[in-house]
């Protein structure tokens, strides 16, 4: 039977106190005990239903990861301050000195740091692998590999994970396969295909108002109870929690995802589909020229469509930057980086996310200068949306006139 995400995060039913539609919030960082003996057992985790201080957890936190465990059909969930607050720690439970990931060379730009110039302090190293070439995957695996780490739809390039591939290798060698679904929700459901873990920040689509910060970690209740460990759990230990007010308020945005994603894909198609028509190179994994399209298509909750982000390449930096500050002032969207807000967001990841990434390797890996990356917006008239772009584009010279 396909899997429904959107049905099960309807299917939850929260009362809270007096009986109020939405759960009440616990505005507390830390609880009582009738009993001395219990709170001895809640350090000891064995208390089923009882908050021992809210870095470990609250009533409103596992709400939200309820929510976000029935949304990728994983046993439990572990929500965090931010989505690196997420990343990391999942990566620091798993590896430990002299162990070996990897990953995918194509990743958000603070993963990539992450990995790149903070774990070879602690004797983690890491292999960066084009992750659509899943035998150049295998070459890199060693007896020392413990994870392969990817994302579904990779940033910024949007580069599509073979899951199902990863996922059979990751069996074979026996690793972790970590998956970051942030730019996918409900169209890419990882845990279905073989993901271990699967990972978001919140803060882009799932929240999808740009007021918060978020994270969370998704997987069996044994890892994600090993995260949570007061003695050796790395989301306890780094503490990046999330706090009770924000789980609420993400909770509420949630419910909508399913129809916000619907209307972010149906305007990203229309536009990637636009922009290609003008001669302007476009990656859109909903595009039948996108390298990974059929791939996508073998992977997607079809209903959500191919997702609200794309990228064009305006051919210099300048000719980039003269676009996003003219669409900017006609009020097509923001030059902001981040992702899933209603406006569009527009920014050159090579300046911007993926700064990170030294020049050289952005070059290696089809980050050119005049990439922009588009979030695209919950426009209700994209039609109109599309000729300012076009405008827009004329005057700064990304099109040339008889493109237009
Ligand atoms: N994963 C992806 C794919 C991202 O794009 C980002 C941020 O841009 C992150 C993780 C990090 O999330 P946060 O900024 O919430 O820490």
């Amino acid at each position: 039977m396909a899997f429904k995400p959107a049905n099960n995060i309807q299917d939850l039913q929260y009362f809270g106190e007096n009986g109020g539609v939405n759960p009440s919030i616990s505005d507390s960082s830390t609880y009582t005990f009738l009993k001395a003996k219990t709170m001895l057992d809640t350090f000891e985790g064995n208390t089923d239903g009882c908050y021992l201080y809210s870095r470990h957890t609250s009533p409103s936190n596992l709400y939200l990861g309820e929510a976000l465990a029935a949304m990728e059909g994983t046993e439990t969930a572990n929500v965090a301050g931010s989505g690196m607050g997420a990343i990391t720690p999942t990566l620091l439970q798993l590896c430990g000195a002299g162990d070996h990931i990897v990953s995918s060379r194509t990743i958000y730009g603070g993963t990539y740091a992450f990995l790149k110039n903070f774990t070879p302090r602690m004797n983690i190293q890491t292999a960066f692998v084009d992750i659509t070439k899943l035998d150049n995957v295998e070459a890199a695996i060693t007896t020392n590999t413990k994870v392969l780490y990817c994302e579904s739809v990779s940033n910024p390039l949007l580069e599509v994970a073979d899951i199902k591939g990863l996922s059979a290798l990751a069996k074979k060698h026996n690793l972790t396969l970590v998956v970051d679904n942030t730019f996918s929700p409900l169209s890419i459901s990882p845990a279905q295909l073989g993901a271990d873990i699967v990972i978001h920040s919140l803060t882009k689509f799932i929240n999808g108002s740009s007021d918060t910060m978020g994270g969370v970690v998704c997987g069996s209740s044994e890892f994600v109870n090993s995260l949570k460990s007061v003695i050796d759990g790395a989301s306890m230990l780094l503490g990046a929690s999330m706090d009770s007010l924000r789980s609420s308020s993400i909770l509420k945005n949630m419910r909508t995802l399913h129809i916000r994603m619907k209307q972010h894909s149906k305007n990203a198609a229309f536009l990637a589909e636009k922009f290609e028509g003008l001669g302007i190179k476009t990656v859109y994994p909903g595009l039948a020229s996108h390298p990974s399209h059929e791939l996508f298509k073998s992977l997607m909750n079809a209903e959500y469509g191919f997702g609200g982000m794309l990228t064009i390449d305006a051919g210099s930096l300048d000719k980039a930057n003269a676009l996003m500050e003219l669409m900017q002032e006609k009020n097509l969207g923001y030059l902001a980086v981040s992702l899933g807000f209603y406006k569009t967001l527009f920014s050159a990841p090579g300046t911007s996310t993926s700064s990170e990434i030294p020049e050289d390797e952005q070059e290696e890996m089809g980050i050119t200068n005049g990439l922009i990356r588009f979030s695209i917006g919950l426009d209700n008239d994209i039609e109109r949306t599309f000729e300012i772009m076009q405008a827009c584009m004329e005057r700064v010279g990304v099109l040339k006139p008889e493109m237009a």
